[in-house]
C-alpha cells in the first residue's frame, strides 16, 4: 500500500543526515561532557558546535541557547523560571487562549499556586488581537507568552507587534516557536521576544531535544537542581547525540527555509484547492493568509473528522483530527473553540500538514482519497439520518 505522511505538525521523520550526524555519538564518543578527559572533551566540544547551529537559525548568540529535553520543557523552563524569579515584583501572567498544552497547563498550575493569569481570546481566524494584550497589561505582570505560530490551525500571531507592546513596559515576552523554527525566517535580534521554545522532532531532527532561547540579561530560575550543566539553568547529562543531530537540522533548515518554504506552499495550496471545490461546505480554518506554509486544517460540519482519520489511515494516510470521539462524548479542541468553531464543525475537522519529502503525486493520490472518504460518510451520515438513528461519522 502506497503511504503518504501528512502530519509534520505533529512530528517529522528523522533527515538522514541528522542520523548519520547523530550515529558517532551513539557508538564510540560516548564521553560525558563535563569529564576533563579527551573523550569527555570531544563530547562538549560537539555540544558547543551544535549550540552554534541552533543560535544561527533564530539569529541568537550562542550563548543564549540552552537545550532541553524539548519543545514542553522549553516553554515550562520559560514561564515556570519567569514566575519563580520574579515572583517578588508581581504574579500577573497574560497568554492566549489557543497556546499548546505545555504553556497552557504550566500557566493552570501556576494560577492554583498563587499567580493571576490572563487568558486572552482570539477572532475566527485565531489571532491575538495586540490591542488586548495591550489592555491587560497590569503593574502586577511579569511576563506574556503568545505562540509564534499555532500547531492546529497553522496561524501565525502578531508577535512583533505584541512583543514591543510587552517590552517596551520592561516586561518579559515568551514566544512558544515550535511551528514555526525551520519553516519561517526567525531572527531574535529583530524580534522583540526574551525567551523563545523550539523542538528539533518539528523539523527533521529527533525527538526529546529543544531549546529555550533566553536573551542575554534575562534572569530565569532553574526548574531541574544537579549538576549545574547549561550554566546551571538546565541540570542534567546532555542528550548529546540528540543535540548533535539538533545542530544537523538547525543547519539544513536554516539552508532551506526560503526555498522549501514555497514549494510546501505550492503542494498545499494545490490539495486545498482540490479538496475545497470537491467538497461542498467545507470550510478551512486558521488565517487564510498569515499562516504556516505546510498546514491545512479543514471543517466538514456533520462528518466526524475521526472518522476521516482512520478511513484515511486505512488508505496509508496519515492526518490528524481536530477532536476525539470516545465512546459517551467528544472532546473538542481548545483550539477550534477558542476560534469561535460550533461543536459540529470542530468534530469535522482534519489537519492535513505536508513536509518536505511529499511529492505532488502523493497530494494527488490523497486529494482524491479525501474526497472519496467524505463522499462516502456523507452517504452514510445521510442514510442515518434519514432512519432516524445519530451515530458518529
Ligand atoms: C509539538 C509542540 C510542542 C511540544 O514540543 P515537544 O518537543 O513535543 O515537547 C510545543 N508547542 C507547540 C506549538 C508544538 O507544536
Amino acid at each position: 500500500m502506497k503511504t503518504v505522511y501528512l502530519d509534520h505538525c505533529a512530528t517529522t521523520p528523522l533527515h538522514p543526515d541528522v542520523l548519520k550526524a547523530m550515529l558517532p555519538f551513539l557508538r564510540d564518543s560516548f564521553g560525558n561532557p563535563s569529564s576533563i578527559h579527551a573523550p569527555g572533551r570531544k563530547a562538549k566540544e560537539a555540544i558547543e558546535e551544535a549550540r552554534g547551529r541552533v543560535a544561527a537559525l533564530i539569529g541568537a548568540n550562542a550563548s543564549e541557547i540552552v537545550f532541553t529535553s524539548g519543545g514542553t520543557e522549553a516553554n515550562n523552563l520559560a514561564i515556570q523560571g519567569i514566575a519563580r524569579a520574579r515572583k517578588d515584583c508581581g504574579n500577573h501572567i497574560i497568554t492566549s487562549s489557543i497556546e499548546h498544552h505545555a504553556v497552557l497547563k504550566t500557566c493552570q498550575y501556576l494560577e492554583r499556586n498563587g499567580f493571576t493569569v490572563t487568558c486572552l481570546p482570539v477572532d475566527h481566524h485565531g489571532i491575538v488581537n495586540p490591542e488586548d494584550v495591550k489592555k491587560a497589561l497590569t503593574d502586577k505582570t511579569i511576563l506574556v507568552s503568545v505562540m509564534h505560530a499555532n500547531n492546529e490551525v497553522g496561524t501565525i500571531e502578531p508577535i512583533d507587534e505584541i512583543g514591543r507592546i510587552v517590552t517596551e513596559r520592561g516586561i518579559t515576552f515568551h514566544t512558544d516557536a515550535v511551528q514555526s523554527a525551520g519553516k519561517l525566517p526567525l531572527n531574535v535580534k529583530e524580534m522583540s521576544v526574551d525567551l523563545l521554545s523550539i523542538s528539533a522532532h518539528k523539523f527533521y531532527g529527533p525527538k526529546g531535544i529543544g531549546a529555550l532561547y533566553i536573551r542575554e540579561g534575562i534572569r530565569i530560575d532553574p526548574i531541574l537542581y544537579g549538576g549545574e550543566q547549561e550554566k546551571g539553568v538546565r541540570s542534567g547529562t546532555e542528550n548529546v547525540a540528540s543535540i548533535v543531530g539538533f545542530g544537523t537540522a538547525c543547519e539544513l533548515a536554516n539552508k532551506a527555509v526560503p526555498v522549501l518554504g514555497d514549494k510546501i506552499r505550492k503542494l498545499r495550496d494545490s490539495l486545498q484547492e482540490r479538496i475545497s471545490t470537491a467538497v461542498p461546505g467545507l470550510t478551512i480554518n486558521g488565517h487564510p493568509v498569515s499562516r504556516l506554509p505546510n498546514c491545512l486544517s479543514v471543517s466538514i460540519p456533520g462528518i466526524m473528522g475521526e472518522t476521516i482519520l482512520r478511513d484515511l489511515d486505512a488508505r496509508g494516510i496519515a492526518v490528524s483530527s481536530g477532536s476525539a470521539c470516545t465512546s459517551h462524548s467528544v472532546e473538542i479542541s481548545h483550539v477550534l473553540s477558542a476560534m469561535g468553531l460550533t461543536k459540529e464543525t470542530a468534530q469535522g475537522t482534519v489537519r492535513m500538514s505536508l513536509g518536505i519529502m511529499n511529492t505532488p503525486d502523493e497530494i494527488e493520490y490523497a486529494a482524491a482519497s479525501f474526497v472519496e472518504v467524505v463522499e462516502k460518510l456523507k452517504t452514510l451520515s445521510e442514510i442515518e439520518n434519514s432512519l432516524g438513528s445519530r451515530r458518529c461519522y
